[in-house]
């Protein structure tokens, strides 16, 4: 029998006897675990353990609420190993890179535990008298809904924050990766935390359109494809919550020769393939302007080193792989030249994973699928270009905006591209450009549908409301309080 991932409500791990839905190790080709499809019942139970906490975790002071967070980032840090190998069993990322996510959720914990630092209401004597103060307070039950590709790092990008800011939180994780949400529930227990202020139910679309319809979750957080992002974000500002939602991406390289060759090579090498293209900061279409060859002869001959089951992951499931050797298969039929090939792919071992190879993709056109669409693998499709306008207008046209980056040694091409170029975060010379705390995650356009960013400082204003205070004081009537 495998083993079975429960509801995490007011504190325990819930006994239930759902239906659910099977958990494949993507390297394995095997189930490993079942997670149960939550129900109505088990949302309202978790809505009435959140509602009970929030009166008394609400009044906590920030610090109180960052003193748990202190102890959490504690327990990710003596746990990491444990966890970085849950992460590569669920998800089929290399070790190194799911290392890489939990020191990443370590980081964004940090900045939680910093928003006693960082919030200080303002105050102003307006008018003679008269005194202005504006002070942040908690929204209440807020939810978060996570994809796939980050079982740990993405759910932390909105639980401390959150949590932190005095909500109580109703936790959905991907149903491909339901494990690591429950290690988070586990240790953030042994921090501290008052039960009921963290729930995690499971499931896929009907718990999703549940959050989003629940009377009494004021928040929705969201990230995923943009298809899913557009729904719940219609779906939960119809129903007059306030929603965040985080959607797919296409990002774009443009590449000028002057570039350094090195450095740009291993770049952007390691955005396409890190975490097996799974990122939405991936890089997806390299767009070169001008003499770009000898670039492109280093991209192929280091990508000869990317070996799947070795320093490549596994992508989550068989569709995923179908899905993206499709892409591959169209652009090839439609001209595009194959110059490193990742389809078919067999590791040795691990016949039943689901691996794709690293694949490049040369003479590939602006109107092609592969030029357009996600592909969500470790694919890079290369564009060539003549000027610098011409592969702008590319990137402007992608109906997406997370990222975009630019390789050049001139300061002022550099400017001129990030000026222009549409999409929330700009890298130069940096293939993976996220921000780091206190500065904000999030993109434009398609890859995102509300208001504000994510993380860091701009999440603030997300998590919580403003209440202003205005109060005039009489002079003459002044008390002695110490009589
Ligand atoms: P997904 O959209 O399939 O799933 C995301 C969440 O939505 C899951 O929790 C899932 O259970 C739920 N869901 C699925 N179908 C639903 C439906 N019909 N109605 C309501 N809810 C539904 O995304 P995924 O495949 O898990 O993740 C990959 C996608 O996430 C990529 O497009 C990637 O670019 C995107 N992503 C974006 C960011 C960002 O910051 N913009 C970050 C990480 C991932």
């Amino acid at each position: 029998m495998s083993r079975r991932i429960e509801n995490f409500i007011n504190g325990k791990f819930q006994k239930s006897k759902n239906s659910t839905i099977p958990v494949w190790s993507p390297q394995e080709g095997k189930i490993i675990a079942e997670v149960v499809e939550s129900t109505n019942d088990d949302l309202e139970k978790a809505i009435k353990s959140a509602n009970s906490a929030f009166n008394n975790w609400s009044k906590y002071t920030l610090k109180e609420r960052a003193e748990i967070f202190y102890e959490f980032r504690n327990h990710l840090k003596i746990n990491i190993e444990s966890l970085s190998n849950s992460i590569c069993k669920e998800n089929g990322k290399t070790f190194e890179e799911a290392k890489a996510e939990v020191l990443k959720g370590i980081e964004l914990i940090e900045f939680s535990c910093s928003m006693p630092q960082i919030i200080n209401d303002e105050i102003q004597e307006v008018s003679k008298g008269v005194e202005c103060r504006s002070s942040h307070i908690p929204i209440g039950i807020v939810s978060s809904i996570a994809p796939f590709n980050f079982p740990i790092m993405v759910p932390l990008w909105t639980i401390p924050n959150a949590l932190v800011l005095g909500n109580c939180m109703i936790f959905k994780p991907s149903e491909q990766t339901p494990i690591g949400a429950n290690k988070i529930a586990e240790l953030l227990k042994k921090s501290g935390l008052p039960d009921g202020v963290f729930n995690v139910i499971n499931g896929g679309k009907n718990i999703v359109e549940e959050i989003c319809d629940h009377k009494d979750i004021s928040a929705v957080s969201f990230v995923g494809s943009t298809k899913i992002a557009k729904i719940v974000y219609q779906r939960s500002t119809q129903n007059l919550k306030r929603c965040l939602a985080l959607g797919g991406a296409k990002n774009h390289l443009i590449v000028l020769p002057d570039a350094n060759e090195e450095m740009a090579s291993n770049d952007i090498l390691a955005s396409m393939s890190g975490c097996s293209g799974q990122r939405c900061m991936a890089a997806s279409a390299m767009v070169g302007v001008g003499e770009i060859q000898s670039i492109i002869d280093k991209i192929i001959n280091k990508a000869k080193n990317i070996i799947p089951g070795k320093n490549l992951g596994s992508v989550i499931s068989k569709n995923a792989k179908k899905r993206i050797e499709s892409y591959i298969d169209e652009a090839e039929k439609q001209g595009a030249k194959i110059i490193l090939d990742g389809r078919g792919i067999k590791v040795s071992g691990k016949e039943n994973g689901y691996y794709v190879g690293p694949t490049i993709i040369d003479y590939v056109s602006p109107n092609m699928k592969i030029a357009k669409e996600e592909v969500f693998g470790p694919v890079l499709a290369i564009i060539r270009t003549n000027e610098i306008d011409e592969a702008i207008k590319i990137e402007n046209k992608s109906k997406y905006g997370n990222a975009s980056s630019v390789y050049t040694q001139d300061g002022k091409m550099a400017d001129y591209v990030t000026e222009r170029v549409s999409a929330g975060m700009v890298g130069v010379n940096i293939g993976v450009p996220v921000p780091r705390e206190p500065f904000s995650f999030g993109g434009w356009n398609e890859s995102r549908f509300g208001v504000g960013d994510i993380t860091g400082r701009s999440s603030i204003n997300f998590w919580t409301r403003l209440k202003k205070r205005t109060s005039k004081w009489n002079e003459n009537d002044k008390k002695n309080w110490m009589s």
